[in-house]
C-alpha cells in the first residue's frame, strides 16, 4: 500500500469533459457530446496510466479514491463501469471512500446504479442553484427544473451519502432566493454540503465580460449572503469543518480531509497533480500533468506520469509533466495554507514528524496576536469559526514568520 516513503497515497482522477462551459469555471475541461469517441479512448488511457503509475510507486491500496472533473457522469454508465472495474482490479483492497462527482443532467438511474454496484461510497452532485434566471446568467450547464428528480434518484441510491454544491453571490440571487435553494436542497437530506462563494477567477468570462460588473452583487452583499447560507446550514445540523464545507456528523469527506492535512496523493489525467512528501526530510516532489487532453491521449501507454526513483516517464521527456521539488519552507507554508482551512487545523504530530519542529514554535507571533483577538481555538492550534473568515490575513502572518524559521 505504501507510497515511496512508506506513507499511504490517495488517488485523484480527473475527467476533463463537460456538456458545456459555465462562465465562472476555471477547472480544466473541454465541452463534448455524450457520444464523443474520445470518452472511450480516455478511459483506456486512464487505466493504462493507473496501472503504470501505481506499479511505479509500488501501490496496491489507496485509502481514498476521488473521481472529479469536469463532469465524470458524462462518461455514462458503461464507461464508469469500465473505469471502476479496471481500478478495482488494480486495487484489490477497496478504498475506504470512493467519491464520484456528477452533474444532474447526466446523473441518470443507470449511472447511479452502476456507481453503487461498483462500490462508490459517496456521490458529489453539482447543484449550484435551483434558480433558473441565475443559472442562465452564468450559462450554468443543465436545467434547474431537473434537480428535484435527480436529487430524489441520488437519495434513492446513496441515502445521505452524498454531497451537494451550492454557490452564493450569483447574479439575480438575493436572500430569498438563497433560502429557497437551501430549503429545496435540505429536503433531500444530503450528508454533506459545499457552500462556495462565487469568485471571479482570472481568465474566466466572469472577469472578462463587462456585463458581469453590473450583474454581480457588491462584495459586502455577497459576503452577507454566504453568511446567511452558513448560519442556515448550521441551524439545520450541518457542522462547518472547513472554510466552504459542512457535514452532518460522520459525513465529512475523508479524501478532502487528507488534502487539508497535506497527506500524499497521486493524480491522473490532464491538469491533475500529485504530491509526495518524504517524512524523514520534510521535502517533497510535485508533478502536474499538462492541461491537454489530446497530448494525454497520444502519449505512449507506458507511463503518462511517473516521478522519482529513477522512473522517467515519456510524457516528462516531452514536457507534458511538470515536476517541481518542494523544500521545507514551501511545504511548511502549504501545510499552514491547507491545514488552517480546516476547523481542526494542521495535524501537529504530522508537522513534528515531517519538519522536526512544533508548529506553535514556528508561528508564535501570529498565534499570539490572533489568540488575543479571540480567533484561535482554546483546545488546539486552529482557527475558530469566526477566524476562518479572515484566513488570508492569518496566513500572511504565518508565511512571514515561516520565511525566517528555516534560516
Ligand atoms: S459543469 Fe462544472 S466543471 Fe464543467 S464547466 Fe461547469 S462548473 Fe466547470
Amino acid at each position: 500500500m505504501a507510497g515511496p516513503e512508506g506513507e499511504p497515497c490517495s488517488l485523484y482522477i480527473h475527467i476533463p469533459f463537460c456538456a458545456g462551459a459555465c462562465d465562472y469555471c476555471d477547472f480544466y475541461s473541454i465541452p463534448v457530446e455524450a457520444g464523443d469517441p474520445r470518452l472511450d479512448s480516455y478511459v483506456g488511457a486512464l487505466l493504462a496510466d493507473a496501472e503504470y503509475t501505481l506499479a511505479s510507486f509500488g501501490i496496491d491500496r489507496v485509502p481514498t479514491l476521488y473521481i472529479g472533473g469536469g463532469t465524470p457522469s458524462l462518461l455514462g454508465a458503461g464507461r464508469i463501469d469500465r473505469l471502476l472495474a479496471g481500478l478495482g482490479s488494480l486495487l484489490p483492497n477497496p478504498p475506504v471512500e470512493i467519491t464520484v462527482e456528477a452533474n444532474p443532467e447526466s446523473a441518470d438511474r443507470s449511472f447511479l446504479e452502476t456507481c453503487r454496484k461498483r462500490g462508490v461510497t459517496r456521490l458529489s452532485l453539482g447543484v449550484q442553484t435551483f434558480h433558473e434566471p441565475s443559472r442562465r446568467q452564468v450559462h450554468r450547464v443543465g436545467e434547474g427544473a431537473l434537480l428535484p428528480e435527480r436529487l430524489r434518484l441520488v437519495q434513492e441510491y446513496f441515502g445521505a451519502a452524498f454531497s451537494a454544491d451550492l454557490i452564493t453571490g450569483l447574479p439575480g440571487q438575493d436572500r430569498g432566493v438563497l433560502l429557497e435553494d437551501l430549503k429545496k436542497l435540505l429536503a433531500f437530506t444530503p450528508g454533506h454540503v459545499s457552500l462556495y462563494a462565487l469568485t471571479p477567477e482570472a481568465g474566466t468570462p466572469l472577469t472578462a465580460e463587462p456585463r458581469f460588473k453590473a450583474l454581480l452583487p457588491p462584495a459586502d452583499e455577497a459576503d452577507r449572503l454566504w453568511l446567511i447560507g452558513r448560519d442556515t446550514l448550521e441551524q439545520a445540523g450541518y457542522n462547518q469543518y472547513e472554510v466552504s464545507n459542512f457535514a452532518l456528523p460522520g459525513k465529512e469527506s475523508i479524501h478532502n480531509i487528507r488534502y487539508w492535512r497535506m497527506e500524499n496523493w497521486l493524480g491522473l489525467g490532464p491538469a491533475a497533480s500529485g504530491t509526495i512528501i518524504d517524512d524523514r526530510t520534510g521535502r517533497g516532489t510535485r508533478y502536474t500533468i499538462a492541461a491537454d487532453v489530446e497530448a494525454y491521449l497520444n502519449a505512449p501507454v507506458e507511463g503518462r506520469v511517473s516521478v522519482g526513483d529513477g522512473v522517467l516517464s515519456p510524457m516528462r521527456e516531452k514536457n507534458l509533466v511538470f515536476v517541481e521539488s518542494l523544500d521545507r519552507t514551501v511545504l511548511m507554508k502549504e501545510t499552514c495554507l491547507m491545514g488552517f482551512r480546516s476547523i481542526e487545523g494542521p495535524d501537529p504530530r504530522l508537522f513534528i514528524r515531517r519538519f522536526g519542529r512544533d508548529i506553535a514554535e514556528c508561528i508564535p507571533g501570529t498565534l499570539a496576536r490572533w489568540r488575543n483577538r479571540g480567533l484561535i481555538r482554546p483546545d488546539r492550534i486552529a482557527l475558530r469559526r469566526e477566524g476562518l473568515l479572515f484566513l488570508d490575513s492569518f496566513l500572511a502572518g504565518c508565511f512571514e514568520e515561516l520565511e525566517h524559521t528555516e534560516r
